[in-house]
């Protein structure tokens, strides 16, 4: 005998109280009950947002550089220090595409505080 969800009319198994598909409770008198159905999509990275932090890095990260080289002043080289906040920012994030643009951040700017010291020291 199949236990048929009221909800969406899944043929869900005998054992089970409550619908695999939506979550529904099949027994009268259960909570419902919170399910994360896996829909095997990715979870939904906001493009435009992973492409601001890129210029916000490389902003930050290199702008001491260029002036470092342009004004021979390198008191905004500090502002390079700045630029390693964006990457460990990604490198927290949940989602593994994300931590992949924080690694390639990381670099980016770890690059430029790199040459801002080589700046700061010649
Ligand atoms: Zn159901």
């Amino acid at each position: 005998m199949t236990r048929i969800c009221k909800n969406c009319e899944f043929e869900n198994q005998d054992e089970y109280d409550y619908c695999a598909k939506c979550g529904t409770p099949l027994v009268e008198g259960l909570k419902p009950k919170q399910v994360y159905i896996y829909t095997g999509q990715q979870p939904q990275i906001n493009k435009k947002a992973v492409l601001i932090s890129y210029i916000v890095t490389i902003f930050l990260s290199w702008s001491g550089v260029v002036f470092g080289l342009l004004t021979k002043n390198t008191t905004m080289s500090a502002f390079a220090f700045f630029g390693f906040f964006m990457p460990f920012y990604l490198l927290q994030a949940p989602v593994k595409e994300l931590k992949i643009h924080g690694v390639i951040q990381f670099i980016i700017s770890a690059v430029g505080v790199g040459l801002s010291f080589y700046i700061m020291l010649h």
